[in-house]
């Protein structure tokens, strides 16, 4: 199975570009997706982060305080790390196990942070979603409704554009509009069926 590793800042057009391979009929996987039911009530990660961060961080009904966690590991980078220590490796476990019940020539592994978690090698080809940095500001106003100070934050904690650019074998540039995306996504389709 060839896996691509779809990645890009936000409001890059990472999900965009992920429905666009879908309705080519590419299964996706999605590291955020996985990331969330991973602290879904029950489950053995929020076990691990409770303990870490104590039971103040459940709600009565035993789920994740999402809000109180952003707020404690916005505040501390130590505990950002802490939980991403939790919850990485679980991610990428669960990932894998998603990749073997797949039987497609090959699929859109979209891991936003891939870069950032040196994850690499997890991945047979690296696809980035890139475009300036106006624009992500714009399109994550709008989508998102957060103040620019914030999603400049979000960006700057994010690896650099000329530094996801360099780590791509493929790049989507996404300054147009979603017609041009499609073009770009079938080129790379039939590239990445050629390839598998
Ligand atoms: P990401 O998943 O990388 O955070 P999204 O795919 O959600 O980014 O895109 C961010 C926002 O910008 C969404 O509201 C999306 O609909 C919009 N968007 C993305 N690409 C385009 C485009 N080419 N034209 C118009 N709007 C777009």
């Amino acid at each position: 199975m060839l896996k691509i590793g779809l990645t890009g800042g936000i409001g890059s057009g990472k999900s965009t570009v992920s429905k666009i391979f879908s309705d080519l009929e590419i299964p996706i996987i999605d590291a955020d997706i996985i990331a969330h039911q991973l602290v879904e009530p029950g489950k053995p990660a929020i076990k691990d982060i409770a303990e870490q961060f104590g039971q103040q961080i459940l709600t009565d009904q035993g789920a994740l305080n999402r809000k109180q966690l952003k707020e404690i590991i916005f505040s501390d980078p130590e505990q950002k790390k802490t939980l991403e220590q939790i919850l990485h490796p679980l991610v990428f476990a669960e990932m894998e196990s998603q990749i073997k019940q797949l039987s497609s020539p090959y699929c859109i592994l979209s891991i936003p942070l891939l870069l950032e978690t040196q994850m690499q090698d997890f991945v047979d080809r690296i696809l980035v979603i890139d475009c300036p940095v106006e624009v992500q500001l714009e399109r994550v106003k709008n989508r998102d409704q957060l103040d620019i100070k914030t999603i400049q934050s979000i960006i700057a904690s994010q690896v650099p554009r000329e530094q996801r650019r360099q780590a791509a074998d493929d790049i989507i540039i996404n300054d147009a509009d979603t017609q041009a995306l499609a073009e770009q996504v079938k080129k790379l389709h039939n590239l990445y069926l050629s390839l598998a």
